[in-house]
């Protein structure tokens, strides 16, 4: 079917909710339209019509190892023969338990899912079900996926559509989710000494992935540890984004907070859609068929997904490649906004581990109130000039960016070449 690049986005739009998928693919926040992807290699995706573009969007976060890696391609490739799914169990989901168990320090026990959202959802009934208590409190501008529980000042998809909230979201459902600012220990205290009681659990991106890329400040994860623990209420941290990309072991390694949930996706499938929640033995038990708190999946587990996440993690285990991503996006990071003011711009950068972002703002960005007020004109036309010129960046100004193995220092160098080519020729 050759439509050519107009008439597939045309087709695309009349057979799809706006062409696409996943709504911040559709590159509405930034104007313009998507190209179409025919292929990725390492750290290139090339379109379908040939045109070479360094990628940092990664499937959003999820190869790490680059596209097409071949340990994972090979391992792909010996699964397929054997079959796609069984709905029985298989060696491939002990193997990748056993990874996470031994990756993720607190995580005593996993269940495997089909994606973060369904990770996040499944962790908050439980944590629901263990407390015996219905509020959960989460941060403005903190994804934690698309269950309605959630979807409640959630961050990049939706602040960037500009929907304060979504129609369908029953108001009985969302009145039991509480938000606060990321980073503000005064109201996060008050919050607990007034309604500490009826809080079954905190969710939190414990570095913001989906608002940009925001650090926690200096004792504000231990001060949600500490509540937490006083109240009886489950901190849960969603590191969907931030595991196996902050540090080997997620960001509660690299911060010292130990959680009493964690959730995870993205990397840990290797670009196949896995996701997957975990915790102490005593808590992880509750779950069906070992306790009674309900939670299933027709292809959880599934063996091509497992395959490709064994494989990804696998390389990481024996490689340990987390000091060169860290240096890579730092590199980045540091180096993007160098040229940014160089060119007399407002800009301002961070990052940790493989993830890093960057604001076009003054000062420093610590919550999502924040990240709104930053130049959002400016991000746009940074965005369409870099594209232009074959250097692909996340579609919105609140997203984080990554780097993958195969982002080596001339890939790096590269790109910033063309960042200081778009900032000398003007937009
Ligand atoms: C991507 C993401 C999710 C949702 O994962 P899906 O696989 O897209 O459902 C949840 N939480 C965080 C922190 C994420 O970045």
């Amino acid at each position: 079917m050759d439509l050519g690049v107009e008439g597939m986005w045309k087709r695309a739009q009349e057979l799809m909710p706006g062409g696409v998928n996943s709504p911040v693919r559709s590159f509405r926040s930034v104007g313009g339209k998507p190209f179409f992807v025919d292929r990725g290699q390492g750290p290139f995706l090339f379109d379908t019509e040939g045109r070479r573009y360094i990628d940092y969007v990664l499937s959003w976060g999820a190869l790490i190892l680059g596209h097409a890696h071949a340990s994972v391609v090979e391992a792909l490739n010996r699964q397929v023969r054997l079959g796609t799914s069984y709905g029985t169990p298989t060696p491939g989901e002990v193997e990748l338990a056993e990874r996470l168990v031994r990756m993720v320090p607190s995580v005593d026990m996993v269940r495997l899912v089909n994606s973060g959202t369904e990770a996040t959802m499944s962790a908050l009934r439980l944590a629901r079900a263990v407390t015996n208590r219905e509020y959960v409190l989460k941060f403005s501008g903190g994804y934690h996926g698309h269950s309605d529980s959630f979807l409640v000042s959630s961050g990049s998809g939706v602040a960037t559509l500009s929907l304060p909230d979504s129609p369908g979201v029953p108001k009985s459902t969302a009145a039991l989710t509480l938000v606060l600012p990321f980073n503000n220990i005064d109201l996060l205290r008050e919050l607990f000494k007034n309604n500490g009681s009826q809080i079954s659990s905190v969710f939190v991106e414990p570095v913001m992935g989906n608002s940009g890329l925001i650090l926690p400040e200096e004792g504000f994860l231990d001060e949600l540890r500490a509540l937490t623990t006083e109240h009886g209420s489950l901190l849960v941290f969603d590191e969907v984004m931030t595991g196996f990309r902050v540090a080997r072991g997620g960001a509660e390694e690299r911060f010292g907070v130990k959680p009493d949930l964690v959730t995870l996706g993205k990397v840990i499938g290797g670009g196949l859609p896995v996701g997957a929640f975990g915790g102490s033995r005593e808590l992880m038990e509750k779950i069906a068929p070992a306790g009674d708190v309900y939670q299933a999946g027709t292809l959880s587990g599934n063996p091509l997904a497992t395959a490709a996440g064994n494989a990804q993690l696998a390389y990481l285990q024996e490689n340990d490649p987390f000091a060169d991503l860290e240096s890579a996006a730092k590199n980045l990071s540091s180096g993007i906004v160098e040229i940014l003011k160089g060119g007399g711009i407002s800009a301002w950068g961070t990052s940790v581990g493989s993830m890093w972002g960057i604001f076009f703002t003054d000062s420093p960005v610590r919550s999502f109130e924040e990240a709104k007020a930053t130049d959002q004109e400016n991000f746009t036309k940074f965005h369409k000039a870099c594209l232009r010129k074959g250097v692909f960046f996340a579609p919105s100004a609140f997203e984080a960016g990554f780097v993958s193995t195969e982002h080596t220092e001339e890939i790096i160098d590269e790109t910033l070449e063309v960042v200081r080519v778009v900032v000398s020729e003007g937009w």
